[in-house]
């Protein structure tokens, strides 16, 4: 038997999540049973999408239940293998994150090959979050020759690596970011032109001012006021990529209606949302540019690192006040 420490739900948050939604629980793990790895996590992510879990009806992923430990990715080392094709030592990647030791059917784990990267890159820049990126770009968005870029949060995790791909492939790429550090960061990547939204008066007229003659291509993290100025600087035929939309996943009213939705029709803009899952079939080329482009030095990624499983509720929080730059993580090992 083995004791563990992990992240219950205690109650739905109404707005913004407080820390005292969450609650640290201590369990006992029996010892796995036949054909089951027991496995101690060293590190695991922490994701908006998570925001969406915790209401009572979740839209695309099932919600998380209440008195029970949330899930996520998650990478880990196997203590104790009842499978032959695991060892003692093998790191695993797993949906069992917010928890320090789990049991689970050998089934559910993933053997990991780090191919000389640290292995809490596979919950970033090559694993989900790189891949979204990835497919945002070239796939929903079809990057065409000449296009004009725009990608908002674009110091987080997705957005970090959305602007390294539109740079390396020859585009002109507007960021925007909250405050100084992410507009140095932003500016040490490569971007051209880089927006610190929480100081600009009127964001429209600063996309303008990046982009005179309008984008071609927006890669949407933020929605809200960052969609409104996209919608009213895109050039006719611009591709929306619709990634996420952090700023409305707290949101407990309506809000205000888009006045710049009617853009869509005279500009003929195609806006199209996406969610990676359902594009694995990208997974091999994915897998294949991103190893490349890091080795080249082509691709670079930031992280934020907690420490501790008692900290991933506010690591998770922090995605909210824009306390992350690049990949939010929690180091648990
Ligand atoms: P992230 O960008 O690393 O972290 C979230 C960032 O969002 C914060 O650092 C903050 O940056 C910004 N933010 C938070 N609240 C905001 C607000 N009210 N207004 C403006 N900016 C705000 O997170 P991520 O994991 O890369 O995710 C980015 C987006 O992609 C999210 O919308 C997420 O849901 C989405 N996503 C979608 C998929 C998919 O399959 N479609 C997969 C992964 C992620 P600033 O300081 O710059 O404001």
């Amino acid at each position: 038997m083995t004791t563990s420490r992990e992240i219950h739900l205690k109650s739905r948050p109404a707005g913004m999540p407080r820390a005292d939604n969450f609650e640290v629980a201590t369990v006992t793990l029996p010892d796995p049973k036949p054909g089951e790895v027991q496995v101690r996590n060293l590190w695991m992510t922490v994701d908006p999408y998570m925001r969406a879990q915790m209401h009572e009806v979740s839209r695309y992923h099932p919600p998380f239940r209440i008195g029970e430990a949330l899930q996520g990715g998650a990478i880990g080392e196997i203590l104790v293998s009842n499978d032959p094709a695991l060892k003692p030592g093998d790191l695993v990647q797993s949906v069992f994150g917010w928890r320090e030791v789990f049991n689970a059917p050998a089934a559910m784990v993933q053997t990991l090959d780090t191919r000389g990267l640290p292995a809490q890159a596979f919950l970033g820049v090559a694993g989900m979050t790189g891949m979204t990126a990835y497919i945002g770009l070239l796939r929903i968005a079809a990057l065409r020759d000449g296009d004009v870029v725009f990608v908002s949060a674009a110091a987080g995790a997705v957005g970090q690596v959305a602007c390294q791909i539109a740079k390396l492939k020859g585009h002109t790429v507007i960021g925007s970011a909250g405050g100084p550090e992410k507009i140095a960061y932003l500016k040490e990547i490569g971007v051209d032109h880089a927006i610190d939204y929480k100081t600009e008066a009127n964001l429209t007229a600063a996309v303008r001012r990046a982009a005179p003659g309008g984008i071609d291509v927006y890669f949407d993290n933020v929605g809200g006021d960052h969609l409104e100025a996209a919608l009213t600087a895109a050039r006719p035929l611009a591709r929306f990529a619709l990634c996420g939309m952090i700023s409305q996943y707290n949101a407990t009213d309506k809000g205000p209606r888009s006045r710049a939705l009617v853009n869509v029709v005279g500009k003929q803009l195609c806006l199209q949302g996406f969610v990676q899952a359902a594009h694995g079939d990208m997974a091999p080329a994915f897998i294949a540019d991103m190893s490349a482009w890091i080795a080249e030095g082509k691709v670079k990624w930031r992280e934020t690192i907690e420490e501790g499983i008692e900290n991933a509720p506010a690591a998770f929080l922090k995605l909210f006040t824009g306390e992350n730059i690049g990949k939010m993580l929690v180091k648990l090992g």
